[in-house]
């Protein structure tokens, strides 16, 4: 029988051994139902999740978090619409557990408040697309809002638009001392141009791996994710529905049971309804392209990578770029 031992040398096990005893429990929260953008193709806003009654009292949002933590959540993973724009909300989970904070990086946090708290800032592409999509240029703004900042990197879903065009975007973030994670949309808003072909999918793997190559103190990635991303396919098998991992644990009916992410939950902000999964209740799983989804997808299929030596190490990879995302391990 194939052992994690067999498989790896020295210096792939010491690897191995630094990110096997992290034992995430990470749950996402909706902080609140408003945002200061309106993108399209935004999955909060097109699939109605914000048509819920934002909970206001902070003693509220205080006593749910406590039970949250009770039930085992070692991750809080903040998004919205656009959690700065409650910072006592963000501030409540922040005094009580390990939390990210998702946001288009328009409101600058305060450091003397949040001095180590995850910041992920989400970016579109360049600035053409951003101006289509977003209706303005946020990384002009975001840019100078967290320039240097040690625990904040770009979240960056790439548009087929984008494809070969991304070193430019990259350079950028290099040049004001971020780092960043690439991902890809999954057009929910059918906006015309934004849909992917799979060429471009074929043309995008192989640039990501190339900005891998080429900016490896900024891009935190790995060559098995981009593989995994662009073609939905693991070890033989598709992703989608019968695989997905992100799915809110008491909407999970699948039988047989599909390996998962332990006791998640993705809650809206009134604090009673829960969503689907980790985003769009309304996407159809078949052309997601989720790229925590499909994180997590290897990362909970860890036996089913015991087989070889390079399949072992690509889960390694993927499990190390997912530790760095939050600072579970140094940059
Ligand atoms: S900034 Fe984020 S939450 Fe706000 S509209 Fe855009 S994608 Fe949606
Ligand atoms: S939309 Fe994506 S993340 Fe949600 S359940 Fe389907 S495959 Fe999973």
């Amino acid at each position: 029988m194939k052992t994690v031992s067999s498989l790896l040398d020295p210096i792939w096990y010491e690897r191995y051994k630094r990110i096997s005893h992290l034992n995430i429990r990470s749950s996402i929260y909706d902080v609140t139902n408003r945002c200061n953008l309106r993108c399209k193709g935004c999955f909060f806003f097109s699939s109605g999740e914000h048509h819920v009654t934002e909970e206001m009292d902070l003693k509220k949002w205080e006593a749910f978090i406590d039970k949250e933590k009770a039930r085992g959540v070692n991750l809080a993973i903040l998004i919205g619409g656009e959690p700065t724009l409650c910072m006592d909300r963000v501030e409540a989970f922040y005094n009580r557990l390990p939390t990210y904070l998702a946001t288009n990086g328009l409101i600058k946090i305060s450091r003397d408040r949040f001095p180590d708290m995850m910041v992920g800032i989400s970016l579109w592409g360049g600035g053409d697309d951003e101006k289509i999509l977003r209706g303005q240029d946020t990384f002009a703004v975001s840019s100078k809002n967290y320039e240097g900042d040690p625990y904040t990197y770009y979240l960056y879903t790439v548009t087929p638009k984008q494809v070969g065009k991304i070193e430019p975007v990259i350079r950028r973030i290099a040049d004001c001392g971020l780092k960043v994670h690439l991902q890809l949309l999954s057009n929910d808003e059918g906006v015309d141009g934004f849909s992917w072909r799979p060429e471009e999918l074929r043309d995008l793997r192989f640039e990501m791996d190339e900005m891998l190559d080429a900016f490896p103190q900024t891009v935190i990635s790995s060559k098995y994710y981009h593989e995994v991303i662009t073609t939905g396919m693991m070890l033989g098998r598709h992703f989608g529905w019968n695989e997905c991992p992100s799915v809110t644990e008491s909407m999970d009916h699948r039988r047989p049971p599909v390996r998962r992410l332990i006791h998640f939950y993705r809650w809206a902000a009134d604090l009673q309804t829960s969503h689907r999964c980790c985003t769009s209740a309304t996407r159809d799983c078949a052309t997601c392209k989720d790229g925590a989804a499909h994180m997590s997808w290897i990362m909970v299929n860890k036996r089913a990578h015991i087989v070889s030596t390079k399949d072992l190490q690509n889960w390694i990879e993927v499990y190390e770029m997912f530790a760095k995302l939050y600072r579970l391990i140094p940059w």
